[in-house]
């Protein structure tokens, strides 16, 4: 019964059921897989834009300077930090059938996550929310 896998309608890898989750944007029941990997994505993005939005102003503050050599390999540089970032980005690791071994992003504090019970609901050290990041 604790091994029943239910196979993701959108990636097709299989999770408990109980650990599907409805979401908005897929509109459908997706896997904490499918959840994890947008929350990243979206993290990644968000900081892409910011660095570029950034890197744009302080071009704009001095036009009258020659560009710096290898400004068109920005997009490379912002490449590799994405995949640098999706690197150092929550790593779980399952304890026994129920647990995993989490380490808060914020605060990289570890602790066994509950994945039956869903809980801790907040990191017990710093209190982000969990089932925000990941879950
Ligand atoms: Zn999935
Ligand atoms: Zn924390």
């Amino acid at each position: 019964m604790d091994d029943f896998r239910v196979k993701c309608k959108r990636c097709g890898r299989p999770a408990k059921p109980n650990e599907f989750v409805l979401d908005p944007e897929f509109r459908m029941m997706v896997c904490p897989n499918c959840i994890r990997e947008k929350r990243q994505k979206q993290e990644v993005y968000a900081e892409l834009n910011a660095m570029k939005k950034a890197k744009k102003e302080a071009e704009a503050g001095e036009e009258s300077k020659e560009k710096p050599l290898g400004w068109d390999h920005e997009d490379d540089i912002l490449e590799k930090a994405a995949k640098m970032k999706m690197k150092n980005s929550v790593k779980v690791e399952q304890i026994d059938e129920n647990h995993v071994k989490y380490v808060c992003p914020k605060c990289k504090y570890k602790f066994a996550y509950d994945t039956v019970r869903k809980m801790p609901k907040n990191c017990p050290y710093c209190s982000s929310e969990l089932s925000r990041m990941m879950f």
